[in-house]
Parts: structure tokens; sequence; C-alpha cells
């Protein structure tokens, strides 16, 4: 069987070799954004790290520890995530230092049915300066047979003293070719998996959820025609929205970056279309509009966009008022199409 990580070739390599020659560190960072593979690839090392099988043919995916962990089942891997509880109720967001002094503990445990035990700290960035510090202090001693995968999507979020002890990996798209044969391999029409492909932009994640289900696409459907709706719409409409999106991202910073990512994809669309590049789209499936868009507008407005909302992105991460960053987005926006005169 071997690595099931689709993509991601020089990490995998990487992994196998220390994996076969025992050369492992203690600690790991894998790095990249949402639905990329981060946790694919902890998943595949920690059976590596637990496996029965011979150090060349790791993980095998077949052994009892192989099957245990990828069910979630096997009792020396465990996962730290944000709890449910935290993800919505009153706005707190971190990962808290009880949750890594239970870590600690059962990283001074012997491993109970495998070899050695594997934390997964899924969403790294979010360790509060607390819980980041304890965990340091691991880092700096880990016991032996203990082994600490991080994964973040925010690695400037993280406290420097903690990436040096990692042995890091940034982790990039995964080829479009790669993607599109794992979709058709599960069954997707050549025509659905280049429009999931090109949508998912490298997110492999991404791409398998929504091949699995429609929740995704529709989703991903509704959010892109707000994006292109705010081009059409009169400045008092604009602004009211800057106020519903400021609430938005302080309900759930994620969703909101989300969506400005595919404010920003769609206007590389309009402005590829306009260089006679349409091949090159992502929105493949809205040519009309991207080229009705790309006509009402100069090359100049559409660079306007892009930096406009580039800007936003950054604003919005450098905490600045996010209502007003939201507002200027919105003031910057070009207009597609002229509003109504007033007479
Ligand atoms: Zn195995």
């Amino acid at each position: 069987m071997g690595w099931s990580v689709i993509g991601h070739r020089r990490v995998v390599d990487d992994l196998r070799r220390s994996v076969e020659t025992g050369a492992l560190a203690h600690a790991y960072l894998f790095a990249g954004p949402r639905s990329i593979g981060k946790m694919e690839i902890a998943l595949n090392l920690a059976q590596a790290l637990n496996c029965a099988a011979p150090a060349a043919e790791r993980p095998c995916g077949a052994c009892r520890a192989c099957q245990r962990i990828r069910q979630g089942k096997h009792s020396d891997v465990s996962t730290i995530a944000l709890n449910a509880g935290e993800r919505q109720g009153e706005n707190r967001r971190d990962i808290r230092i009880e949750q890594i002094k239970e870590l600690q503990q059962a990283a001074g445990l012997r491993p109970f049915e495998g070899a050695c035990r594997v934390f997964i700290i899924d969403g790294a960035e979010h360790l509060n300066q607390d819980a980041a510090n304890r965990l340091l202090k691991t880092l700096e001693e880990p016991p032996s047979g203990v082994y600490i995968l991080l994964l973040a999507t925010d690695l400037p979020r993280l406290l420097p003293t903690i990436v040096s002890r990692c042995r890091t990996h940034e982790l990039q798209g995964v080829p479009a070719r790669d993607i599109a044969a794992a979709l058709v391999a599960q069954g997707q029409s050549p025509e659905q998996a280049q429009h999931l492909t090109r949508w998912s932009e490298g997110r492999i994640g991404w791409a398998l959820r929504a091949a699995a289900g429609p929740a995704l696409a529709d989703a991903r459907r509704d959010a892109m025609e707000q994006a292109i709706a705010l081009s059409s719409q009169p400045l008092h409409d604009r602004l009211r929205s800057a106020g519903d999106f400021a609430d938005v991202f302080a309900r759930d910073r994620d969703a909101m970056q989300q969506w400005l990512a595919l404010l920003t994809q769609w206007w590389r669309d309009v402005l590829l279309v306009k260089a006679e590049r349409p091949d090159l789209v992502t929105n493949s499936d809205r040519t009309g509009m991207l080229e009705e868009t790309a006509a009402a507008l100069s090359t100049r407005d559409i660079a306007t966009a892009i930096v406009s909302v580039r800007d936003a992105v950054g604003q919005l991460q450098s905490n600045v008022n996010a209502h007003l960053a939201l507002e200027m987005l919105m003031l910057h926006l070009p207009m597609a199409q002229p509003a109504k005169a007033v007479s």
C-alpha cells in the first residue's frame, strides 16, 4: 500500500526516507492552506511510526495499527484541536493550556498498544500564549517514543521558538493533474473533475469532499454569486454588506478569509479574460459573466479591484478595524455596470 497521500511528493519522499533510516525528528510542522493535505500526511506518518510492516513498507495501510489509526481508534495517536464549544461560544478560539497539560501527561506514559505515541495538534496557530509556552517545554525535551505533529494554516502566527524546534514542511498546492486523476478514479466525469480541480486551487481535501457530496460546491457557488453581485451593487448596498461581512469576520475569521479568496479569484479571472487568456480562468463555468465584466471595465479598474481585495486581506490579518477595512474595500471595488441615473 504505502503512503496514501495525493501530491506532496517531495515531502512524502523525505518522510519515507526518514522512516526507513530511523532519522526522525521528534516534532514536525506541516504548514499550508486549509484542505491542502496536512492531516493526511500526519495520519500517514502516525501510521508509519506504528506500522507492523518492515520499515521500507511502512505504512502498509493493512495491519491492525494502520487500520485503527485510520479509523481514529488507536489509543496512542491523539489529536488536539479547538474544541467544538469554543468554536461557537464566547468568541474564544484558542487551544488552551489544559489541553497541552493533558498531552504532557499522556506523553509521560508508555505506549498502550503501539510502538510510540503520536500527538497531532491541528490548528497550531490557535495555541494561546500559555499553551504554546507549555508545549515548548515538551518540544525542548521530548520524551523518547513521543512524536508531535503540528498542523498550521497560518505559519506567521506561531511562536518562532516553536517553529525552530520542529522539522518544518511548507506544503504547496497539489498539481491539477493529480487532483483530476483522483477525482476521475472516484467516479467523477472528466468534465466535473475539471471544474472541481480548478475550483480547488490545489486543495486536494476540498476537491475530494466536494466530489463526495454537493454541499461544498453549492456553498462555493452561493459565495461566488455574492462576490460577483457586489460589482453591480449601488454603494449604499455595498456598505450594508460591509457591515454584514464584519459580523461574519467577528464570528468566523476563516470563513471571511475564504470568501475574500473567492473574491480575489473572481477578479483575477476577469483580468485573465481582459488579457485574452480565458483558458487560464478558475471559474471556467462562468465565462459569459467574466466576458461581460471584462468588457465593461478597464484593465486599470480590474487591477484596482485586485489590489483592494489584497489590501483588505492584509488589513484583516493585521487586526485593524474589520468594519473599516471592509468599507474601504467596498468603496474601491469598481462598478461593472453603471448605476441607473437618478433623475
Ligand atoms: Zn501497517
